[in-house]
């Protein structure tokens, strides 16, 4: 049973809308299909030929044993089992050749339909990412994506044989005994009216099991992740039976499915036997009485088994056709979500100055959850905006609204006297330098990170930016130097050295706007140093946003900006803002060691 992985947790609110139209989905992944005519054609073409071939045995068999061996035709023997060796032979060459088209047109659809999941997945808004359990996402596109091609390639290719070879031996059934054929034909409404209400069942199993995989896919992926923190805390027998409680209902969820289709498909077989079984006994009555010869019986009854087969087939297509619906519905609710919308894309292949100007700006995560209010600013190219105030005022947001990470709601923002929402994301991103306060690393060399700045840049450059940014010797000291490998998120530098492979990186893509989120973690006062003046560089001549947590920062600052509860509440320099004597210079006194956090 394959595609028998995938589930959701993250997404389990949406899975449990309302189900997309069956009919929308298997379009859809046809779609996809239809890119490789050839391929489809030769996979067919393949499958129906050798379908054809499977008729030849039952009719060497009669003539073996009516003609051959009852007429006493010793010289038909040879040549007849040459036929049935060849019919066998080419049965099985045609099969190879199917599995190689089959799977090759396989892989095709499932590469193209994970290049188009991903691409997708990159242009959605940042707010959907905050929503999604990581592991969701991946179990969306690793195992559904594979589950839910499966139906239309296998469904055309298995579908179309088994229903030819279920016409073609119903065909040579009644050409050989019509009273035998309508017996062996018998048990299809049975079958029938099984394989409908596994249908009609089925589709909630699957996604429940779907639902359960992305729960434990999303558990491990946050685990992983935190697994430095599981250790710290001692938190690794509590995180295991969450695990163990994820991963049972997996187990729970897939053995309904399993359960079901144990109890489906060895009686959908009975019923199968049974027209067998009734085809024996009235055969062997009819030779009896001398009305069908031995042979034409012995043939009969392994057309029958010819006839089942495919039936059989039939049925675990249901099965997969099933899972693979849950599975489409899950990939397509992604494709369906919309992409951060297109802009006009203005040409700013020239740098912008680094003019920025908010009017009014409202913003809320949340309809009913205002994060900014009203807010005004005003930063002219080269200055440095320091933004301060308590945690959770909303600081990183309203330079998250600048990058276009999240969208304002109302007011408007001004680059270089445009409003923001003219310029298209891409050319936006690429006037805006970040150094956050974790700096992410990338799993690769040092090499690689550093050209995330500018693709381009020479060794040299980037040894230019490590020096700027008080890197070089770090780098330097490190056996493969460029080439040295950072671990996943740059574990294997320490938090200072990060920040400061983070500078260099800005440094090579040079924006004229910067947005720096300083650490708050403390670091020795060398190491702050090493940052501070990488920074120093770094911000020289570029219109800067701090958020800022040292007090030297602040002090050097054109204009602060004191945010609290989303409004700011006082601005001006260092010297005004202590003079007025109101939050910030209460803040100051409050962190008069130098952070602020
Ligand atoms: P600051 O940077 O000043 O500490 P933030 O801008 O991070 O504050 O947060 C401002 C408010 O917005 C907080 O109440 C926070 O809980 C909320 N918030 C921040 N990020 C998100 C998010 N991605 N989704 C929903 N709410 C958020």
């Amino acid at each position: 049973m394959r595609g028998f992985h995938a589930g959701s947790l993250g997404a389990v609110s949406d899975d449990e809308a309302a189900p997309r139209p069956r009919v929308r989905t298997l379009g859809r992944v046809f779609a996809y299909v239809s890119h490789y005519p050839l391929l489809a054609c030769a996979t067919l073409g393949c499958a129906i030929s050798s379908t054809l071939l499977v008729v030849v045995f039952p009719k060497v068999t009669q003539i073996l044993i009516d003609d051959v061996i009852r007429g006493g035709r010793h010289e038909l023997l040879l040549p007849m089992t040459l036929v049935a060796l060849a019919a066998f032979f080419f049965h099985d060459l045609l099969n190879a050749l199917r599995i190689i088209v089959n799977n090759t047109f396989e892989q095709k659809v499932i590469y193209d339909l994970r290049s188009d999941l991903y691409a997708h997945i990159q242009q959605l808004p940042l707010s959907w990412f905050d929503n999604r359990a990581t592991g969701d996402i991946m179990t969306r596109v690793l195992e559904d994506v594979n589950s839910m091609e499966r139906v239309l390639i296998d469904g055309i290719e298995q579908g179309t044989v088994s229903v030819l070879q279920i016409v073609i031996v119903s065909g040579m059934l009644f050409y050989y005994n019509a009273t035998l054929a309508w017996c062996s034909l018998a048990p299809v409404p049975l079958l029938v009216a099984g394989a409908l209400a596994y249908t009609l069942t089925a589709h909630r199993r699957y996604r429940l099991q779907r639902q359960a995989s992305s729960a434990m896919n999303s558990l491990l992926h946050d685990n992983l992740a935190g697994i430095r923190q599981i250790k710290t805390y001692v938190r690794e027998e509590r995180e295991h039976s969450r695990f163990n409680a994820v991963s049972a209902q997996l187990r729970r969820a897939t053995l309904v499915v399993m359960r079901a289709w144990a109890a489906y498909s060895p009686s959908m077989n009975f019923f199968s036997s049974v027209g067998l079984v009734v085809v024996l006994g009235l055969g062997g009555k009819k030779v009896l009485d001398g009305q069908m010869q031995i042979g034409e019986l012995v043939a009969f009854l392994a057309l029958v088994r010819f006839l089942y087969d495919p039936i059989g087939r039939l049925h675990q297509l249901n099965q997969l056709f099933q899972s693979g619906r849950a599975a489409g519905e899950r990939v397509f609710e992604i494709m369906d979500t919309p992409a951060e919308p297109g802009e006009p894309g203005r040409d700013i292949s020239i740098k912008l100055h680094g003019d920025v100007r908010f009017e009014n700006v409202r913003f809320a995560y949340a309809a009913e959850l205002p994060v900014l209010h009203n807010i005004n600013l005003h930063a002219a190219p080269g200055a440095t905006i320091a933004l301060v105030g308590p945690t959770g005022a909303g600081k990183s947001t309203l330079v998250h609204l600048l990058t276009r990470f999240y969208e304002f709601d109302d007011g408007q923002i001004y680059l270089d006297s445009v409003p923001l929402r003219e310029y298209s994301r891409a050319d936006l991103r690429a006037n805006i330098g970040m150094v956050t306060q974790e700096s992410f690393l990338f799993n690769g060399t040092i090499r690689d990170n550093l050209r995330l700045g500018n693709p381009d840049a020479s060794d040299e450059q980037m040894f230019d930016a490590l020096r700027a940014a008080n890197a070089l010797e770090l780098v330097e000291r490190l056996p493969d130097r460029l080439e040295a490998r950072v671990g996943e998120r740059g574990v294997k530098l320490s938090v200072g050295e990060k920040q400061r492979v983070s500078i260099a990186r800005a440094l090579l893509k040079d924006p004229p706007i910067l947005i720096l989120d300083e650490a708050t973690a403390s670091v020795d006062t060398a190491t702050e140093r090493l940052i501070q003046e990488a920074l120093d560089r770094l911000m020289r001549g570029r219109t800067s946003f701090v958020i800022a947590h040292r007090l030297s920062t602040v002090r050097n600052a054109d204009h602060i900006l004191v945010l609290q509860r989303g409004r700011i509440v006082e601005r001006g320099t260092h010297d005004e803002l202590m003079q007025a004597d109101g939050l910030y210079a209460r803040l100051c006194h409050q962190s008069f060691m130098g952070s602020w956090a």
